[in-house]
């Protein structure tokens, strides 16, 4: 972990190699990969199960607009299962709110904490929605809503969208919540050793980029892993911030 002398949070970062069970909420089918694919395989060759949850339908980013809704949604769906092979992800959930569409922020968190309560992750990933300059809404939402089901998963009266989950759930602890496409990152994970599967994984997303855009996006990951390693003794990296869950609330 990276030493910081302006630390914002009193309370100790949590290991995310400690990590048993991880859920990965991502607003759209690739976000996940994109943005932690590196340090989610290792996460995982390490003993992790990986649960990705997806909240919208993605289907404004398919790059052919003459498939229907029904075969564009298969497309998306069969690159991310490409990808989540490479990954190793164990299982991938779907909530189908409308991409970059009209929708309630409360009807998603009810929803996420329904599937933190039934998966019982010990550490959840997701977008950081205090990203600035983060123009699309649905990352905001997902990584603020996903914010507040993880502090909000032990408190029995905020009910999630599922009443049988609810009565089963018993509690349960969440070491840590991490933070990817960040600007404050407290830790860079090492990716080398997964930088070649990340990017077999980016490169199933064939729905959503042409051949021009995908290998355009491919340089960029690539300058970007570099420039975050830059000072640290491996060669790519991604930047993430990983907070205690107590760290969530107040600034302690
Ligand atoms: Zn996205």
């Amino acid at each position: 972990m990276r030493d910081q002398m302006t630390i914002e949070t009193i309370l100790p970062t949590p290991d995310i190699f400690s990590a048993k069970r991880i859920l990965c909420v991502q607003p759209h089918y690739d976000d996940n990969d994109i943005a932690a694919a590196g340090v989610l395989t290792r996460l995982q060759q390490n003993v992790a199960e990986l649960f990705y949850l997806t909240v919208t339908d993605d289907l404004m980013g398919v790059v052919d607009d003459t498939l229907s809704d029904e075969d564009a949604a298969q497309a998306l769906k069969r690159d991310q299962l490409a990808a989540g092979k490479i990954v190793g992800v164990k299982e991938q959930y779907w909530l189908g709110y409308p991409d970059a569409g009209e929708y309630d922020y409360f009807a998603v968190r009810r929803d996420l904490l329904k599937y933190i309560r039934m998966i019982q992750p010990d550490f959840v990933f997701t977008a950081d929605p205090w990203l600035t300059y983060e123009g699309h809404r649905d990352h905001i939402q997902t990584g603020l809503a996903t914010s507040e089901a993880v502090m909000f998963a032990g408190l029995a009266k905020i009910a999630s969208s599922d009443p049988t989950v609810d009565s089963a759930y018993k509690g349960h602890d969440i070491s840590g919540i991490v933070f990817y496409y960040t600007r404050e990152p407290n830790y860079i994970a090492d990716i080398s050793s997964t930088w070649e599967a990340k990017i077999s994984a980016i490169r199933c997303y064939e729905a959503q980029f042409d051949q021009a855009g995908m290998d355009e996006l491919v340089m960029t990951l690539d300058m970007k892993a570099q420039q975050v390693a830059g000072g640290e003794s491996f060669k790519r990296g991604e930047p993430l911030k990983v907070l205690h869950t107590s760290a969530l609330h107040c600034g302690f």
